[in-house]
C-alpha cells in the first residue's frame, strides 16, 4: 500500500480493501516510527487527521467509479502539507522561530481545494526557513535527512515533502518553487514533482517569499499522481492579483498518448561544464530512452542563461526583503521578550527571529533597493530577467519541451555547501531561469548516481505545457522504473 499510486489507492478505497481511517493510520503509525530519524513532518495531530479522514470516508466513491480516465477523485487520499502553507487550526511556521506558535485562522487556497477534494491532512512539512535554501539546512526545527542517506541533505527548500514522500511516510505533498524548491528536492530524492505556470495555482495563504517567482505544486511517485494533483490544485482565485482566468483543464488528458515526434530541446548551456559525471551518464541514458520512445532532441540555446543565478539573487531577495517586513513582532509572530522603545522592539524581535540566511537575503535585497543602487542593480536584474525569458521564446520555436539535468550533482553531505552560500546558490543553476521566465518546470527520477543516490531529469514546457510535460514524464515512467524504487530498509 504505501508504495501504491494515487490511482491504484483510490480504487482500493473505492473498492472497500482499505478504509479512510485505516490508510492514514497506516501513514500515521508509518511516521512516528521514521519520522523521528528525519525530521521530515515538524507537525502532526492524530485527532486532526483522523477527523479529515472519518469525514472524507463519506465522500470516497463506490465500486468502480474512480477507475476511469480524467479527474479521478482523491477523496480518502491523505497527503501533507509544506509548511509554508497556511492551515486552519494547525501550526504553520514556514520553518522559523518567527512563526513556531503561529495558527493560521484560515487556510490557503491550495489547502482549501485539496480538501474540497476529499484529501486528509497527514501533518506540516519540514522546510528551509521561509523557503530559503537548498539543502533544508535553514530550518529552525533542524535539518531534514534524505532518506536515501541520511548523512546526506535531502534538497531544499521543500526538503520536508521530499523526504517525507521518499520515505513514504505519505503518498503525496504539497511543495512550493521560487528559484527551484520543488524540482531540486524531488530530484535529490527520487520523486516527480512539478512547478506550475506562474498564475496557475493561486498564491492566496502561502507565506511569500519572492512573489513574482513562488509558485505552489504537487510532489509524489509519478507523473500520474502529479497530474491528478494539480487538477485539484490548479484554478482561478480572485484572492491572489495574479492568479489566471482561463477555463478548467485536465493536466491527465494526454498522459496515454506516444510521444512520436516530440521535439525535446537540449539547451547547448545545460549541458556544458559545471553537471557532475554520473548525473550526465543518467540524462544521457534518459534522452536515448526517449529516443526509442519517438521522440527527436535537437540543440537549442539560452545564451543568458548563465546570468540568471545572480539575476535571480537580486530579485528574489528584493521582494523577500519587502514581504518579510510584515514580521515586527506586533500583530503577530515571535516578540523578543525584552526591548527599550518600539524601534528597539522591531530590531531585538527581528534579530532574534530570523535565522541567519533570512537576514542575509533581508540585508542584500535592501541594499539593491536603496536609493543610488536600484538602477545598477535592481533594474539590470530585470532587464536580464527579460532576457532571459525571450531566450526560453526562442528556443520554444524549434522544440515543444526543454530537457536537461535538474541539479548539478546528486545529494551532499550536510555541511558541503553550508559555509560558502555561492556554492549552496549554485544548486539552482538549472532551475532558477524557468522562474525567472514563469514558465513550468518539473523533475523526474531518471537513474541513480553517486554513492547509489538518486538523479533527476528536468523538463521545462513553454506557458501553459503542463499536460504535454506530464506525458512525456508518464510516458518515461511507463518505461523505466525509477520512481517505485524506495530505499531499502525503509520498506
Ligand atoms: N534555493 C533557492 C533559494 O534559496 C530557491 C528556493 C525556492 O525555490 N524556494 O532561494
Amino acid at each position: 500500500m504505501i508504495n501504491s499510486s494515487l490511482r491504484e489507492l483510490s480504487a482500493a478505497l473505492a473498492a472497500r480493501k482499505i478504509s479512510a481511517v485505516e490508510l492514514a493510520t497506516l501513514f500515521l503509525d508509518r511516521i512516528d516510527k521514521l519520522n523521528p530519524a528525519l525530521n521530515a513532518f515538524i507537525t502532526i495531530d492524530r485527532e486532526q487527521t483522523l477527523a479529515q479522514a472519518r469525514a472524507a470516508e463519506a465522500r470516497v466513491p463506490k465500486g468502480t467509479q474512480s477507475a476511469g480516465a480524467g479527474n479521478t477523485p482523491l477523496a480518502g487520499i491523505p497527503l501533507a502539507h509544506k509548511d509554508i502553507f497556511c492551515t486552519r487550526g494547525w501550526r504553520t511556521s514556514c520553518g522559523s522561530r518567527m512563526l513556531e506558535n503561529f495558527v493560521s485562522p484560515y487556510d490557503a487556497h491550495v489547502v482549501e481545494k485539496l480538501a474540497a477534494a476529499g484529501m486528509v491532512t497527514l501533518g506540516k512539512l519540514n522546510m528551509d526557513e521561509f523557503a530559503m535554501g537548498s539543502s533544508n539546512e535553514t530550518s529552525f526545527f533542524g535539518p531534514v535527512k534524505n532518506p536515501w542517506d541520511t548523512a546526506r541533505v535531502p534538497g531544499g527548500s521543500s526538503g520536508g515533502s521530499a523526504a517525507a514522500i521518499a520515505a513514504r511516510l505519505a503518498p503525496a505533498a504539497t511543495g512550493t518553487d521560487t528559484g527551484g524548491s520543488i524540482r531540486q528536492p524531488a530530484a535529490l530524492c527520487g520523486l516527480t514533482g512539478l512547478k506550475p505556470t506562474y498564475g496557475v495555482v493561486s498564491r492566496y495563504g502561502m507565506i511569500a517569499f519572492a512573489s513574482s517567482l513562488d509558485q505552489a505544486g504537487p510532489m509524489a511517485k509519478s507523473a500520474e499522481d502529479c497530474a491528478l494533483l494539480l487538477n485539484a490544485m490548479a484554478g482561478f482565485d480572485s484572492r491572489d492579483s495574479t492568479s489566471i482566468e482561463r477555463p478548467a483543464e485536465d493536466y491527465a488528458r494526454d498522459l496515454e498518448k506516444p510521444l512520436t515526434g516530440l521535439r525535446i530541446g537540449l539547451p547547448r548551456e545545460f549541458f556544458g561544464a559545471g553537471m557532475d559525471d554520473d548525473v550526465r551518464a543518467a540524462v544521457e541514458a534518459a534522452l536515448a530512452e526517449y529516443r526509442k520512445l519517438g521522440a527527436i532532441t535537437v540543440e537549442v540555446s539560452l545564451p543568458n542563461s548563465g546570468l540568471s543565478v545572480p539575476a535571480y539573487y537580486v530579485i528574489a531577495p528584493a521582494e523577500a526583503s519587502s514581504n518579510l517586513s510584515r514580521f515586527d513582532g506586533v500583530r503577530y509572530g515571535y516578540r523578543a521578550p525584552e526591548y527599550g522603545d518600539l524601534n528597539d522592539m522591531y530590531s531585538k524581535s527581528r534579530a532574534l527571529g530570523f535565522g541567519a540566511e533570512v537576514k542575509r537575503r533581508i540585508l542584500i535585497g535592501t541594499y539593491v533597493l536603496s536609493h543610488g543602487y536600484y538602477d545598477a542593480y535592481y533594474l539590470k536584474a530585470q532587464k536580464i530577467r527579460r532576457l532571459i525569458a525571450a531566450d526560453f521564446q526562442k528556443a520554444f520555436e524549434s522544440c515543444d519541451v526543454i530537457m536537461g539535468p535538474t541539479s548539478p550533482s546528486v545529494a551532499f553531505a550536510f555541511g558541503a555547501k553550508s559555509a560558502d552560500p555561492v556554492q549552496m546558490y549554485l544548486s539552482d543553476i538549472y532551475t532558477i531561469s524557468t522562474n525567472l521566465a514563469g514558465l513550468p518546470g518539473m523533475s523526474l527520477p531518471c537513474g541513480f548516481g553517486a554513492h547509489g543516490m538518486p538523479v533527476g531529469l528536468q523538463i521545462i514546457g513553454n506557458w501553459f505545457g503542463e499536460a504535454r510535460m506530464l506525458q512525456a514524464a508518464h510516458q518515461y515512467q511507463k518505461a523505466s522504473d525509477w520512481h517505485v524504487r524506495m530505499p531499502e530498509e525503509l520498506k
